[in-house]
């Protein structure tokens, strides 16, 4: 599967798991960590295919990530179970959303394990990864209306609150002053404001919070 849906599956886990923000950015980066391996197929086509499922996808890597990833986490005992949470659902996507096998004990074993033979080609690419990742995004976004949250937070909680104001604000809210539709927060009286209430899009306090600032 894609690196996007993988690190969807991981912050879908990470936020049922564990409360702090930059925890949950390290459960995104295991969860997307297994295809470093195919990072080659920005250098060479031959070192891509020979490498990619192989020393990323594997639990000795894994193991060696979840730790890395605990020992720098706040909540160390939630983001080791979520960060293996998040890999083994990486490995299992793989082995349903690809056609391409995984050694999942690489280097100390070849054993592979691969939906080849059960699963035609057709079936993975054309329905499973399209399918998962429109339920993924729809998931995503019925989280996102009910506890106000975005995968955005990923790059910065200013992103995801500007992410929840045009996506998710508008449907859920009216402007506290005059009714319109709601674009953003205020962050300083928490009112929900439309787009004349909100002196810009960068700004987050709304225009009467802000003129009572320049005032004082
Ligand atoms: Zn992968
Ligand atoms: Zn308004
Ligand atoms: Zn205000």
């Amino acid at each position: 599967m894609s690196p996007l849906a993988h690190g969807l599956i991981a912050w879908l886990i990470a936020l049922l798991l564990v409360k702090n923000i930059n925890d949950r950015r390290l459960l995104v980066i295991v969860g997307v960590a297994a295809d470093l391996d195919g990072i080659f197929i920005f250098f060479d086509q031959n070192s891509y295919f020979a490498l990619h499922h192989t020393f990323g996808h594997s639990y000795v890597f894994g193991i060696l990530i979840v730790l890395i990833a605990a020992l720098l986490a706040k909540e160390k005992l939630m983001v080791g179970l979520g960060a293996f949470l998040a890999f083994s659902a990486h490995l299992f996507c793989d082995v349903i959303g690809s056609n391409w096998s995984i050694t999942p004990l690489f280097p100390l074993s070849d054993m592979a394990i691969g939906s080849t033979g059960y699963l035609p080609s057709e079936v993975i690419y054309s329905l499973i990864n399209p399918l998962a990742l429109l339920i993924l995004v729809l998931v995503v976004i019925a989280v996102g209306y009910r506890k106000e949250i975005s995968p955005f937070e990923f790059i910065s909680a200013k992103l995801d609150k500007m992410a929840l104001g045009a996506f998710i604000y508008p449907f859920k809210y009216k402007c506290e002053y005059c009714g319109k539709w709601a674009f953003g927060e205020c962050e300083q009286c928490k009112k929900k404001i439309c787009a004349q209430h909100l002196p810009s899009f960068y700004n987050s306090k709304c225009s009467i919070c802000s003129d009572s600032q320049l005032r004082n």
